[in-house]
């Protein structure tokens, strides 16, 4: 399908009146979150030159030079660019596909980029889909021909083959074939051989991919379990240790969907014995996180993104059917939001007979180890291991633009809010190896976000996000969003 949505849109670069002033820009009257200091900064002048912040000071001590378009903020609070550290932002959120579905596709991915950096999220770690769409849409986006956020890439989940099911995740036996090739690549690739895997790997690097993204999960989010590892399978030793190989030589970070705890442990130690970094994604929920394995991570440098989201929207299902019929701010085309209520549906009929699932997962299991998912978070908060990410478009209840969801999580599980800000900002930007963007200091990426008024003291205020400018370019002012149809 390549350049279908290039050719869509006519592939010129987004215009904004607003970036049309020139391209030196100075914000005055603003308070700042610099991303790294516990505090908002009053009064604040900020100067942005090309797609780089310039210099940054007190009213009192910059002076704004000659030359600058001035933008008067009337107090708004600027921030850096948000960076999510788990989505999958090629999700099309249809599970069969009619025709509808095919038509529709490419506009939902548009919708999912859009939702994305609307909500304030500059940066994403993607964790893999169809390969051949991210491509198309990493390169739409980095160009502003598209609204959307910064691609950090793996292409695609690698994921075990063997077996009567092919593990997780299953929805690589939704998306079928005909879905696939006009994805231009499935959810998952599942290599058959040592070799294959080796070339999977490879090929993530040859790509320009940053991150390898596998799966260790021995049983699915539900009480039933299966007999043997032909019913869920899971990579064994000598394959995940090969995974770890080539991460250390290839210098790219490891991250494992692992949420059960022994297997989290396990990938820890075999990642100790490689020498190579990981992180786990998704928190550990059935058991509690053990010293042992908090030590080991902080000793190695290895983090846990915990996807708090995933879990807590177990406790949502009969508002999303409702939300979906309420949206109004066009999250999803018709045949995604149809597919999509269909399937949260089943999910809440089947509810009666816990034990059960819907895309592996069991959403009364889920609620019963929600205090797990409290304290072992809360714990990695005080180990200084943890990063922000919410899996959008990872479940059928991922809707992009939620980053607020997550936040809010952190915060109801006791983490300050200037804390949860940097997680939000300078970690995500150091776990991920990015020393160009997450602060506000001169000579960093203009990745800025703002907010109306001192509102920043309260979470909820990310819920409107009222400018987005992604390396010096406006792409939402004053609460206009840019839309390229
Ligand atoms: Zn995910």
């Amino acid at each position: 399908m390549g350049n279908y949505i290039a050719t869509l849109l006519n592939a010129s670069p987004l215009l904004h009146t607003m970036n049309s002033v020139g391209n030196r820009i100075a914000f005055t009257n603003c308070h700042i979150f610099d991303g790294i200091h516990s505090e908002l900064k009053e009064d604040m002048t900020l100067l942005v030159e090309g797609d780089k912040i310039s210099n940054v000071g007190h009213r009192a001590q910059l002076t704004v030079p000659d030359n600058f378009y001035i933008i008067d903020t009337a107090g708004q609070t600027i921030m850096p660019g948000l960076i999510d550290n788990h989505v999958h932002l090629c999700s099309p959120f249809t599970y069969e596909a009619t025709i509808s579905a095919i038509r529709q596709m490419p506009m939902q991915v548009l919708l999912n980029n859009m939702r994305t950096v609307y909500s304030g999220v500059t940066t994403v770690c993607d964790m893999g889909g169809p390969q051949g769409i991210i491509k198309e849409f990493t390169e739409l986006a980095d160009k502003n021909h598209i609204p959307g956020p910064r691609y950090l890439n793996c292409y695609t989940l690698i994921s075990p083959s063997n077996g009567k099911k092919l593990g997780y995740p299953s929805q690589v036996n939704v998306l079928n074939p005909f879905n696939a090739w006009l994805l231009e690549g499935q959810v998952a690739t599942r290599p058959k051989t040592i070799k294959a895997l080796k070339k999977a790997c490879y090929k993530v690097r040859d790509s320009g991919g940053t991150h390898l993204k596998t799966t260790y999960q021995p049983q699915p989010f539900s009480e039933k379990k299966y007999a043997t590892q032909d019913d869920f399978p899971i990579f064994n030793d000598e394959w995940m240790r090969t995974i770890l190989e080539i991460g250390k030589e290839t210098g790219l970070v490891v991250d494992i969907h692992s949420p059960y705890g022994m297997a989290a442990e396990r990938c820890v130690d075999l990642a100790m014995a490689v020498g190579a970094k990981i992180r786990i994604q998704h928190m550990t929920f059935d058991i509690d996180f053990k010293d042992s394995i908090i030590k080991k991570m902080q000793d190695n440098g290895f983090y846990m993104i915990p996807t708090v989201t995933v879990f807590g929207d177990a406790f949502q299902m009969p508002k999303f059917v409702q939300w979906l019929d309420d949206d109004t701010k066009s999250h999803m085309m018709p045949e995604a939001k149809r597919q999509t209520k269909a399937m949260i549906q089943k999910g809440i009929n089947i509810e009666p007979y816990s034990g059960q699932m819907v895309m592996e997962c069991d959403n009364a299991y889920l609620r019963k180890h929600f205090n797990l998912v409290k304290q072992n978070t809360q714990k990695a908060h005080e180990a200084r291991i943890i990063g922000i990410g919410t899996d959008c478009g990872g479940t059928n209840t991922g809707f992009f633009g939620r980053i607020c969801s997550e936040v809010m999580h952190y915060f109801e599980f006791g983490i300050p809010l200037f804390e949860i800000l940097k997680y939000l900002t300078s970690v995500n930007a150091e776990i991920n190896g990015l020393n160009d963007r997450g602060v506000i200091q001169p000579g960093k990426l203009a990745d800025l976000i703002a907010l109306d008024g001192n509102r920043l003291l309260d979470p909820s205020a990310l819920t409107e996000v009222s400018m987005v400018m992604k390396g010096g370019v406006f792409l939402k002012y004053r609460g206009e969003e840019l839309t390229p149809f």
